[in-house]
């Protein structure tokens, strides 16, 4: 029976969570104390304004004398845990094994002290009220772990039982006082309990919430950046890192729509490796793909800061297209690229066609409009380059 409750009770906490739990079960306990202590000495206070208005010759006479004992013994026993508690809260770390310490003292003290007060009322035929009131209170307010709950209500109960003879009148047949109280200890008890596995529960619930909480957050953090990795992959080029034509394909009509806006004139220029297949088949591919990082690198420093879209078009052809230059501006830019890709001297053997890698570039240049389309400017310089082709490659021919 005793093992069933046992099990029925028993909740594993795994040990990373029990320094938290202890933190977080103190803290409540701390503020609960502090109001406690308050109150209680609040109410002594009352009690002994009232008793001395009442029965002021009293004070002097037993068992009268040790009421105000007592009550003066609980508003310094308070004062002292509230001065403690606040000292306590102050602090940044809290030292877990000095605050159970205290609040088990704390605990045993009040419930110790209404039972004395307990066997003071019965001594002048009161009732039980004090003590049951202590024990309900206290296994309600503050979270107790089993062990300390059952060692404290039980050894202040042993206590009281031990005692009760001695406080009763002759006479007095005390059935009820050791029936009730010992029923109210064990109900008692059990409150503690169930409040203290409910608070338990709680807690691990929250930290589970929490672990899976950051586990999502990893989660998500990780699937944004894949999204922008694959995002990113999508719009570039494998080899080359720039814009591909799938890309080039989305946004260039947005950078025609730009140039209309600032009713600019807009320059497309498209380029061609000079025989490159021929590159390919004597050097492998390899030196090939070599070829073309190299060569846009070279793009990109002829381009420099200039505000342009530069995409790979093709295989081996490339596209640019600039907002808001001159007839000249656009061609010299191409003869400028061209030239640069002469400079990077990118050796070819076998072959009598060139004795390194050149380009061929069209351009065409002219105004856009909503009535045209983007595609027919490209179609214009696609023109130029391949008439660029039939003249003699390495050279830019122009539209306009
Ligand atoms: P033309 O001067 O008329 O342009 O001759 P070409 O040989 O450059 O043109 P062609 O269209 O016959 O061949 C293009 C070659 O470009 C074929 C292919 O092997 C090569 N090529 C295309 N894409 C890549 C690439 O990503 N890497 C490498 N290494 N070669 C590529
Ligand atoms: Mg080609
Ligand atoms: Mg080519």
């Amino acid at each position: 029976m005793i093992s069933a409750i046992k099990k029925q009770m028993r909740i594993t906490v795994s040990d990373e969570n029990k320094g938290p739990l202890a933190r977080e079960i103190i803290k409540a306990n701390m503020f609960r104390g502090k109001i406690i202590a308050l109150t209680l000495i609040v109410i002594e206070l009352c009690v002994i304004v009232l008793r001395l208005l009442v029965s002021p010759a009293k004070i002097i006479v037993a068992p009268w004398g040790y009421y105000y004992i007592m009550y003066l013994l609980m508003i310094a026993f308070m004062a002292a845990v509230l001065i403690i508690l606040d000292r306590a809260s102050k602090k940044e770390k809290i030292h877990i094994k000095r605050m159970n310490a205290i609040t088990y003292c704390c605990v045993a003290f009040v419930l110790a002290w209404n039972m004395i007060i307990t066997l003071l009322d019965l001594s002048v035929g009161g009732h039980l009220l004090s003590y049951f009131i202590a024990l309900v209170a206290i296994s309600v307010i503050i979270y107790l772990k089993p062990k300390v709950l059952l060692i404290i209500y039980l050894s202040v109960h042993a206590v009281y039982l031990a005692l009760l003879p001695f406080f009763l009148p002759s006479g007095h047949v005390a059935q009820a006082e050791y029936i009730n109280t010992s029923i109210a200890v064990i109900i008692s008890i059990f409150i503690g309990l169930v409040i203290y596995r409910s608070k338990v529960l709680v807690f691990i619930q929250q930290k589970t919430i929490e672990q899976k909480n950051d586990q999502l957050n990893l989660l998500n953090e990780q699937l944004t950046e894949t999204n922008e990795t694959l995002e990113y992959l999508s719009q570039t080029d494998g080899l080359t890192g720039i814009y591909n034509r799938r890309m080039f394909d989305e946004i260039s009509h947005d950078y025609w729509e730009s140039c209309i806006e600032k009713n600019a004139p807009l320059t497309v220029i498209m380029m061609d490796i000079d025989h490159f297949k021929e590159y390919n088949d004597n050097f492998g591919h390899q030196a090939g793909d070599d070829c073309l990082i190299k060569l846009v690198n070279s793009l990109k420093k002829s381009i420099g800061s200039k505000e342009t879209m530069l995409a790979r078009y093709g295989g081996e052809e490339f596209i640019l297209m600039m907002c808001g230059i001159t007839k000249k501006a656009s061609y010299d830019l191409a003869e400028k690229i061209r030239k640069n890709v002469e400079k990077l001297d990118i050796k070819r053997k076998y072959t009598v066609v060139a004795e390194h890698i050149l380009l061929s570039l069209g351009v065409y240049r002219g105004m856009p409009s909503k009535q045209a389309d983007v595609k027919e400017f490209i179609e214009y310089a696609d023109k130029a380059l391949y008439a660029a082709k039939r003249d003699k490659r390495n050279n830019t021919k122009m539209t306009e």
